[in-house]
């Protein structure tokens, strides 16, 4: 055991709960390096989490806001004071670069204190009856206990734009973090307890989705359930809980389409598409993994874009120098590895795509590019969720809005252009959550609403105002005086 690894227990009832299974931690940039040892929870230490949590809630349900305020205010300001160290923390961990870890727990701590401000916001409104002498109030309660289950692409934001809301809104809550990343989860779990969150407000259970995940869904203590991961697991639990009549919001995977016109500027969309496509190794949900690209900038898009790709660092996350982390795990690489030779015979050429092999024992992948494809191939309708992207040649605007459209999904699309009209055009009729216009589809900002439609999301939206509507019900009260 290296001295830096830990041993990490579970959160019941404000106590500490080891048990008796857990499981190591790797580091995907060098995979001797064993983080530390995580308790594995089963079905009793769910049971415990939902009963501290159902005791926990009416106090904390009738909390008032300050207390709220408070308890995330103080756990966004220690995420922003640390986010060095917990940034170089998640690097190791997960393996995006540590400049993008860094960002993504300063959002973390941005998104505590924005749902800080909002525990003292939340309100409801009230309205003129139809009736004379009748008031008609319309007020918001906290859903109650909700069950979180979160992935492992986005370790610390995620939990925190599911937790922060949870509580700010007054609901107890059960998180369950993607097993290959509890560190993580367990870093927001200690500011949480340290910063006076009272026992049973907030519970962290670990483990596999196969059995602890399975547990959280189907308890009958838990009202609602938040979950962020892939399309088939989602899709399954969206079922359940409307088989039970659980409040069910469910934030899923992409295709997302990023259209590059003739009228772009070339050095904007290199950019925009080497980020969209390739940065956090193409571990993102919001990744432009089709580029749909008009024939007439096509030959100088592909030329330029392999050129900087190819010339791309791949390495350790934790060295500042590297420019794409490793993939997480072995089984998303072998998977990444399955697609690249998926492509090798649905396309006309692919460039890079080969496991490396550095000087650190590690997931290691060349970004891929795959050209001169359809729309209808495999690797243009599955999510492949690595750095590979795509290019789709097409004629005229008509075209490449059709093709961004042709698909499943519905999460983030994005276009190149310097054409007032095909901006606008697109905007108005791209079937996706979130446009973007000379920007990445990846780069979101931390206080508007998150989310897509089709098969991307399902239920009320994630982050910004717009999360009031998951984490709480509304009641309609008549009064007459
Ligand atoms: P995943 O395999 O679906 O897992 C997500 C979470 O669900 C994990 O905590 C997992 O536990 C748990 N889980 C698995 N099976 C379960 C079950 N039967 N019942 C209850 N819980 C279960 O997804 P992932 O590989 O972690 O994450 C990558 C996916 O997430 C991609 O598809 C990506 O697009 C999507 N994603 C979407 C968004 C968005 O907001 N739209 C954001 C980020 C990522 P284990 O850890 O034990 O597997």
């Amino acid at each position: 055991m290296k001295d830096s690894q830990v041993s990490q227990a579970n959160l019941i009832g404000g106590e500490w709960a080891a048990s008796s299974h857990s499981r190591s931690n790797i580091n995907p940039s060098d995979t001797d390096d064993v983080i530390g040892q995580y308790s594995s929870a089963d079905a009793d230490t769910v049971d415990a989490a939902v009963a501290a949590a159902r005791s926990a809630f009416p106090a904390w349900a009738a909390a008032g806001p300050q207390a709220r305020h408070d308890l995330l205010d103080a756990v966004g300001s220690e995420l922003l004071a640390r986010k060095e160290e917990i940034g170089r923390f998640l690097a190791r961990e997960e393996g995006k670069t540590v400049a993008e870890a860094i960002g993504e727990t300063a959002r973390a701590g941005q998104v505590f204190k924005f749902f800080a401000g909002e525990a003292l916001r939340v309100a409801g409104d009230a309205q003129p009856s139809v009736r004379p002498d009748i008031d008609v109030e319309v007020t918001r309660e906290p859903v109650g206990i909700v069950g979180l289950i979160t992935p492992w692409n986005f370790p610390i934001a995620i939990p925190a734009w599911k937790v922060a809301p949870a509580l700010a809104y007054g609901n107890c809550v059960v998180l369950k973090p993607a097993d290959l990343t509890p560190g993580c989860a367990h870093v927001i779990t200690e500011l949480l307890h340290r910063h006076g969150c009272p026992p049973g407000v907030f519970n962290l259970v670990m483990g596999p989705g196969s059995t602890v995940g399975e547990a959280i869904i189907a308890h009958p203590g838990i009202d609602a359930i938040s979950f962020t991961g892939s399309a088939g697991v989602g899709a399954r639990i969206a079922e359940t809980c409307g088989r039970l009549r659980k409040k069910v919001q469910v934030e899923m995977g992409g295709k997302n389409p990023m259209v590059v016109m003739d009228d772009a500027d070339l050095d904007t969309a290199i950019q925009t598409c080497l980020n969209g496509a390739f940065f956090s190794t193409g571990q993102r949900c919001t990744a432009s993994s089709r580029l749909i690209v008009q024939r007439g900038i096509h030959d100088a898009f592909v030329e330029a874009l392999s050129r900087e790709m190819t010339a791309l660092k791949v390495g350790d996350a934790l060295d500042t120098t590297t420019q794409i982390g490793p993939v997480v795990d072995e089984r998303q690489l072998a998977s990444n590895l399955d697609y690249i030779e998926l492509a090798r015979g649905e396309a006309d050429a692919v460039i890079g795509g080969e496991r490396l092999e550095l000087e650190k024992p590690g997931f290691y992948q060349a970004p891929a590019l795959f050209l001169g494809t359809d729309n209808g191939m495999r690797i243009n309708r599955e999510e492949i969720f690595g750095p590979c992207a795509s290019v789709i040649e097409v004629a005229d605007f008509d075209e490449a809005l059709a093709v961004a459209n042709d698909t499943e999904f519905g999460l983030s699309a994005g276009i190149c252009t310097t054409n007032l009209k095909h901006a606008n055009t697109f905007r108005r009729h791209v079937q996706a959550g979130m446009v973007m216009v000379n920007l990445p589809t990846a780069g979101v900002d931390y206080h508007v609403p998150f989310g897509g439609r089709k098969g991307s999301s399902y239920g009320a939206r994630e982050q910004g105002r717009y999360a009031v509507e998951f984490y709480t019900t509304v009641k309609t009260s008549y009064i007459s005086a």
